[in-house]
């Protein structure tokens, strides 16, 4: 299992990585030493980092059905609300990024539910500023993560070459335009594939859109696209 990263990537990669390893066990230590409340919901948890409720949640069934958006399909594990949007919301924002594997089995949850195969799976890249804000690509955290749990090979395949313009959110389909860039390297191990695209939150479905038309180029036989939350 192989990640192929341009070369000219792989120094500041290699030094994230051992900065996220480092960050991920300093803070389950902490959350083993510290922990009373839960990481996600903030309720009692008697001494491990979720609850029981949380740790429940995290064998729910997902969605059966899968969403219509632009004329494509999007496999999901539920709504953007309650206890998932709790994870979601503890991940990216409370930056317990070690939850990217609790996150990660809810997308193999739906993976199974939905008996999705794949040969490769690729992801919406985070925008720069929201990575250099986390000091890592969140989903592609989870994407590492369901790459282990499916025994499937994971490739970044683009990147976020422009920042969505908050304030042209009016029109967002012209808005994500011109937002990821291939990355030539990448092609070779799309070409012909199965590809399962990731992402987070689904919103209008244009960000997808447009990373679909992107990982089109490298001619893969098929996208299938997987998102942790629809927002209603
Ligand atoms: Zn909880």
């Amino acid at each position: 299992m192989k990640s192929s990263k341009p070369d000219s990537e792989q120094t500041s990669l290699t030094s994230t990585k051992s900065l996220n390893f480092v960050r991920t066990c300093i803070e389950n230590a902490l959350d083993l030493l510290t922990t009373t409340n839960c990481t996600v919901c903030g309720n009692e948890s008697f001494g491990r980092r979720l609850c029981p409720d949380c740790e429940t949640f995290l064998n729910t069934t997902p969605a059966v059905s899968t969403k219509t958006v632009n004329n494509y399909e999007v496999h999901y594990f539920g709504f953007y609300e309650e206890k998932l949007r709790d994870f979601i919301l503890a991940y990216k924002y409370h930056n317990h990024h070690s939850l990217c594997k609790e996150l990660a089995k809810l997308t193999h949850n739906v993976i199974i539910a939905h008996r999705i195969s794949f040969d490769i799976i690729s992801y919406v890249p985070a925008t720069k500023s929201a990575k250099k804000k986390r000091g890592y690509d969140h989903i592609e955290l989870i994407v590492k993560q369901l790459s282990k749990m499916t025994e499937k090979p994971w490739i970044k395949s683009m990147d976020a070459v422009r920042e969505t313009d908050q304030l042209q959110t009016a029109d967002r389909k012209e808005s994500v335009k011109g937002k990821f860039a291939m990355i030539d390297s990448a092609s070779e191990m799309i070409v012909n594939k199965e590809v399962l695209l990731i992402d987070d939150v689904l919103t209008t479905g244009n960000t997808m859109s447009e990373a679909s038309r992107i990982l089109k180029m490298a001619q893969p036989t098929e996208i299938i696209r997987l998102v942790i939350a629809i927002k209603k």
